[in-house]
């Protein structure tokens, strides 16, 4: 066998390392931010019938511009949106890969606010897009004119704003996107993966009308507990569509991810009733925690960072040999928790208050 060392890779993928976080088939799985509820069995039978029908048609070709689905999506978002506004792939992780490859690639640059989620400098690597990352203020949110001046300094071809943001839960004011977008002249994304555990805000959708160079990408994978399915979407000027189809792979979204999505879609209330819990749940992890000396940052998404670890990977390997799955980023003395099922949360709860201050004894 051949080292990976020995293979003319090319340059800027030289010592990268693949996403990786564990999948270990443990009773608590709190470490990637899915929704642990299962979907309702009424929507599990509607989505399989669909299914079924896809199937006997699989000997063709799907429908390249999956019409019926972005029409769904399109209704799903609201705000006036229609189809051709509409844009999907297989997770927002290839939407995100789709938008690089249109308007980054060599000689242009992505910029984003770290910490901030993993995946956007990976992005970057694979399309050859260089990577300027610009560290948060203390407490991590972002103001206007902390944003506005950072893009004016650097001026990259393609922004991404995370809100809520991965790992840290902030919330994203709308006055930060507006003033983002004027403040350079390149795309910029929204990324919404967690928009809809933080609604009472107000979602960029709503800044579309006017900005042709704003994007904003929503995911099916996380409040919507259709992670294994693969659906990531997309809202933005029909012109920026019109792009993305310069570079998807033809036919990219496969028959069976078409219907189960649109099938989840027609149900969204359903496939959503599970959102109110796991906010609860993620606010009495948080008071539990506080409560045993940790330090919670202010989340607006179903996960919390937490500080005050004396030795997080420590923590991280002592609740892993329990069953129990959260994750360690590096960030010092930090650990992030999904927000499970109340049982889940319980089990979490209990077994860091039995590590004792600081999990110490993790
Ligand atoms: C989970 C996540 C995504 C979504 O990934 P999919 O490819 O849609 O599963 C996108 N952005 C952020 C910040 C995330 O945390």
């Amino acid at each position: 066998m051949t080292d990976l060392s020995e293979l003319p890779l090319r340059d800027n993928l030289v010592g990268k390392r693949p996403y990786g976080a564990p999948q270990d088939p443990v009773p608590v799985s709190l470490n990637v931010n899915e929704n642990t509820h299962p979907i309702p069995d009424g929507v599990a039978a509607d989505i399989v019938a669909e299914l079924e029908r896809a199937v006997r048609g699989v000997n063709r070709y799907p429908d390249r511009e999956f019409l019926a689905l972005r029409e769904a999506l399109a209704g799903y978002l609201g705000h006036g949106l229609a189809a051709d506004q509409l844009w999907a792939a297989n997770g927002s992780n290839e939407v995100l890969q789709q938008i690089l490859q249109a308007f980054g690639g060599p000689g242009r640059t992505l910029l984003s606010f770290t910490p901030t989620y993993s995946m956007y400098p990976l992005l970057a690597s694979g399309t050859d897009t260089g990577w300027t990352p610009v560290e948060r203020p203390e407490g991590y949110a972002l103001t206007s004119e902390f944003v506005a001046a950072a893009l004016r300094e650097h001026r990259p071809d393609i922004a991404i704003l995370c809100g809520p943001n991965n790992p840290t839960g902030t919330p994203l004011d709308r006055e930060v996107v507006v003033a983002a977008y004027d403040a350079f002249d390149g795309m910029l994304i929204v990324d919404e993966a967690y928009h809809e555990f933080d609604a009472e805000r107000e979602s960029a959708v709503s800044l579309l009308p006017g900005r042709p160079r704003l994007l904003v990408s929503r995911t099916m994978s996380k409040a919507f507990a259709f992670a294994g399915v693969r659906l990531g979407y997309l809202a933005a000027d029909p012109a920026v569509i019109d792009a993305l189809r310069l570079v998807r792979l033809p036919y990219h979204l496969s028959a069976l991810t078409q219907a189960a999505a649109t099938a989840a879609i027609r149900h969204s209330a359903e496939m959503l009733a599970t959102v109110a819990d796991i906010r609860d749940q993620r606010d009495r992890l948080a008071d539990a925690l506080e409560g045993l000396g940790y330090r919670v940052h202010p989340s607006g998404a179903n996960f919390l960072l937490v500080g005050g670890f004396a030795d997080p990977t420590a923590t991280f390997e002592a609740l892993r040999a329990q069953g129990i799955l959260i994750r360690d980023l590096g960030i010092e003395g930090h650990l992030r928790l999904t927000a499970g099922t109340e049982e889940e949360t319980t089990t979490l709860i209990e077994a860091i208050a039995a590590l004792g201050p600081g999990g110490a004894r993790g």
